[in-house]
């Protein structure tokens, strides 16, 4: 596996590549949800980048960038072991230079939920992955629900760019007991580890209420939200359409039940496509 830290050295060791290239961009600290997306990149590909960055343009004023969770070492050990040809670890100078041009976050679909909950995050998530995805030359990249608004944004900017790469979505991976995997969880004591399965818990409750006949979108919330409780506060429980919109019925095959609550330390979020 070859480290590259610089654009040259990334350049450098794509010559060596003759066949497609799958890419996997991520903010480190790697986990389980992490590592399924590497695994099915390295199927799919014969050739496989994965890059950590944490990238200070998605985080707003007083977020966890310094805080951020950073492990270098396990993250290099578990990319080697999982087959990865090029890992990419740029500093932010590398990055980025001062007064840049930027890409913006769509007027709506990048203005509600998170992006109204973070404003600016989707921009500089966007201009990042931008520069990663024209650095990598990937024919597919892969992205996970978890972040699901995330998604949709990239597969948005690919398609409005005409940006020839595909966008891969890869399913969330859940702990044991339910808990969806995120690097943020090293913030979380056990005891609100426990606390934070509401999250799952309040869409394991949606399914059951789907899977019994009832769609009414308020109805959901409002049970989701007992069930959410315990959280110490609860941002939003949104029922949405495949485009992001409000709906009042779950249309099945194209909802989105996502939910974004604090837990102790870190704001967690989670979703449930229907
Ligand atoms: P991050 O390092 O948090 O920026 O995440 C990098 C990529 O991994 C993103 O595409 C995330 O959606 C994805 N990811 C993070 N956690 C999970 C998870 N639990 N299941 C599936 N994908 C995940």
């Amino acid at each position: 596996m070859v480290i590259a830290r610089t654009i040259e050295a990334l350049q450098a060791a794509k010559e060596e590549f003759k066949g497609t290239v799958g890419f996997v961009p991520t903010m480190g600290a790697l986990h389980q949800g992490h590592l399924s997306l590497i695994q099915q990149a390295r199927r799919e590909n014969e050739h496989l980048i994965v890059s950590v960055f944490v990238n200070p343009t998605q985080f707003l004023e007083g977020e966890d960038l310094d805080a951020y969770p950073r492990k270098e070492e396990a993250d290099i050990k578990i990319c080697e072991l999982a087959g990865v040809d090029i890992l990419f670890m740029p500093s932010i100078d590398v990055m980025y230079e001062e007064d840049e041009l930027c890409i913006g976050a769509p007027a709506v679909r990048g203005y509600v939920l998170e992006g109204e909950k973070r404003p600016g995050h989707f921009d500089g998530m966007l201009q990042v992955v931008m520069k990663l995805l024209n650095l990598s030359g990937a024919n597919r990249a892969y992205f996970g629900k978890k972040d699901a608004q995330q998604l949709a944004l990239i597969t948005q900017m690919v398609k409005n760019y005409f940006m020839d790469v595909n966008i891969v979505p890869c399913e969330i991976v859940r702990d044991d007991k339910g808990l969806a995997l995120s690097s943020r969880n090293a913030y979380l004591s056990s005891a609100e580890k426990e606390r934070a399965l509401c999250l799952s818990r309040s869409l394991k409750h949606a399914t059951k209420m789907v899977m019994s006949g009832e769609l009414q979108a308020a109805k959901i919330k409002k049970e989701m939200l007992e069930v959410l409780k315990i959280a110490d506060s609860v941002e939003y429980v949104a029922i949405v359409n495949r485009e992001f919109k409000a709906i009042e019925k779950v249309e099945i095959g194209n909802t989105i039940i996502l939910v974004a609550a604090w837990v102790g330390k870190p704001r967690l979020i989670d979703n449930l496509w229907i």
